[in-house]
């Protein structure tokens, strides 16, 4: 083991972390006591209020950004993100940690108080604890201990708090990247503070198609079915084709991408919603359905071409409509999220793994989200592509009842974070 002196300002960054721990477990705790609940997006005003003042005493120039012009934005449910600057000696390389402060709703099953932020053997309780207050509370913390270290950074720190993480991040990531926030001609890394574990660091995610399907039938009386077409039983069969054709072929698809799960690095196909006829409540009459439709989850790999995954989808329902010229259809488009993923040896990466090993004393693990998260706009519309997620918590505990953060790992986190910072952006 070599010896490192006491002096250097790793050494005194990391001591810095333990002297500071305890008051970024109390901001922490702030923030998982505002119910910031998404959806609606409750709160999210008090939510970047609280983040915003941090930043302020911690020295950043900070924004608050309503995103104005978004559909989600609006007077009873505003919008508001923030967004804090701490310039270095010079403008570049700028480190941008982004964290999302929106929270899924309670549920059922919790034994806590949801928001009340109780720390028992180790671990802080509350919905967001896990996903992703603590993230959001490591990051700024592992920059305020090189502060307050006297530590001079020679690159810029940018933090952000965003929102609507849950439901797409168009209001939040996806509008600081396109108002210039977040971008190339700015920005050359970013950190997402999502939960991966304190020792996995996650590349990127796999693409998303959701679509409708639609089919058409003619109505008649449900006790002389022979004179009208049932939409369900077109429906029907496309789901069949789905299952026994598509599903199959899917399941031979494999990404080469460290996706974890590993069960989830097969393309897949999952069917989300389905409707057709009568509703379920009130009474029945008898009817043939003229209408029934599925909406449609399909995971596609960085190894596979959207128009394909969208044209064997089309192919199906061809195939059908040649076999019988009544199979009328709609195919909808819901949304289409292209997979991404960091180049693992871009100077980003090295760096957070250097930083965990020195913590760790082990590599970290490098993995990829079965799910997106706000990469998509970050790389998509800010291209901006040295993009990672990184972040204290356990990705399974996000969004269960009883959701926690071990407290060590928000602090372990921490310095994982400082150390990066410090070999992204050099000292003076
Ligand atoms: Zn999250």
């Amino acid at each position: 083991m070599h010896h490192r002196s006491i002096d250097t300002p790793q050494a005194a960054v990391l001591r810095q972390i333990e002297e500071i721990s305890d008051e970024m477990i109390s901001f922490l705790r702030e923030l998982v006591h505002i119910p910031t609940v998404n959806p609606p997006g409750e709160n999210y005003a008090a939510g970047a209020e609280l983040i915003g003042s941090k930043l302020r005493q911690f020295g950043y120039e900070t924004h608050f950004i309503a995103a104005e012009g978004s559909s989600e934005h609006s007077e009873r449910y505003p919008r508001i993100n923030v967004f804090g600057r701490m310039p270095g000696s010079r403008p570049r390389p700028c480190l941008h940690f982004n964290g999302h402060f929106d929270v899924v709703p309670v549920g059922a099953g919790w034994t806590r108080d949801p928001f009340g932020a109780e720390i028992a053997d180790g671990k802080l309780y509350g919905r967001g604890a896990s996903d992703q207050k603590a993230g959001i509370a490591a990051s700024i913390f592992a920059v305020e201990a090189i502060r307050r270290a006297g530590v001079r950074l020679q690159g810029s720190v940018e933090q952000s708090g965003t929102v609507d993480e849950e439901s797409g991040g168009f209001a939040g990531v996806a509008y600081l990247a396109r108002h210039g926030w977040i971008g190339q001609d700015k920005t050359d890394f970013v950190i997402i503070t999502e939960p991966t574990n304190v020792d996995r660091v996650c590349l990127g995610h796999r693409g998303v198609y959701w679509f409708k399907v639609v089919t058409h039938g003619r109505i008649a009386h449900g006790s002389m079915p022979h004179f009208g077409i049932s939409a369900i039983d077109h429906l029907a069969e496309f789901l069949h084709q789905v299952n026994s054709r598509l599903r199959p072929s899917l399941a031979t698809r494999k990404t080469s991408m460290p996706v974890e799960p590993p069960g989830s690095r097969y393309a897949s196909i999952n069917v989300n919603a389905l409707f057709g006829g009568q509703p379920e409540e009130g009474p029945q009459t008898p009817c043939v359905a003229d209408r029934s439709g599925a909406i449609f989850d399909r995971r596609f790999l960085a190894e596979e071409d959207f128009e394909q995954v969208r044209g064997e989808v089309r192919a199906l329902l061809e195939t059908l409509r040649e076999k019988n010229p009544e199979f009328r259809y709609d195919l909808e488009d819901l949304m289409i999220v292209h997979p991404v993923q960091t180049d693992p040896a871009c100077e980003l990466v090295a760096a957070i793994s250097a930083g965990a090993e020195e913590v760790l004393g082990y590599r970290p693990a490098l993995t990829a989200s079965p799910g997106t998260y706000d990469q998509k706009h970050v790389v998509r519309i800010g291209n901006v592509h040295q993009c990672i997620a990184y972040g204290p918590g356990i990705l399974d505990q996000a969004h269960l009842p009883d959701e926690y953060v071990r407290i060590e790992d928000v602090v372990t986190s921490a310095r994982i974070m400082a150390l990066t910072a410090l070999r992204l952006l050099g000292t003076e």
